[in-house]
């Protein structure tokens, strides 16, 4: 492990909009607990695996939300999902420069934690923590 820590950078950035409105993550928390409520209900009802099955989907998407609003990044390998304070939500890609061989930076997963690895040597490796300038 090095001293130096890399930086990384935002080099795209893109609020997410539905219907052109900014999506915020209290809304989408709302509308997944509605619809977990929903095809739960419709479980219960009719007995139909398939609004289990969607129910667990929408249970997933609700913990990611929950995830996003709580630690305001989630690392979806090329793009990441950011949330400001403020609640909105936006698409998010980081770029950075390796300190040791001036390689491009990536961030992977090792042993189930989320690293900063570089490209060009696989051994030029960093915790993932707070690194993003905001
Ligand atoms: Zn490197």
């Amino acid at each position: 492990m090095n001293t130096q820590n890399p930086k990384l950078e935002r080099i795209f950035e893109k609020p997410i909009k539905i219907f052109g409105k900014q999506l915020k993550i209290m809304r989408v928390i709302l509308i997944f607990i509605a619809s977990i409520l929903y095809t739960g209900m419709l479980y219960v009802e009719i007995n139909s695996t398939i609004s289990l099955v969607f129910s667990m989907i929408f249970t997933i998407f609700l913990i990611m939300s929950i995830i996003l609003m709580k630690k305001r990044i989630l690392y979806l390998g090329k793009y990441n999902l950011e949330c400001s304070v403020a609640g909105d939500v936006y698409l998010t890609q980081l770029q950075g420069i390796c300190p040791k061989c001036k390689g491009f930076l990536k961030i992977s997963k090792k042993d189930g934690v989320k690293i900063i690895q570089c490209q060009t040597q696989n051994d030029h490796i960093w915790n993932l923590e707070e690194k993003i300038d905001s």
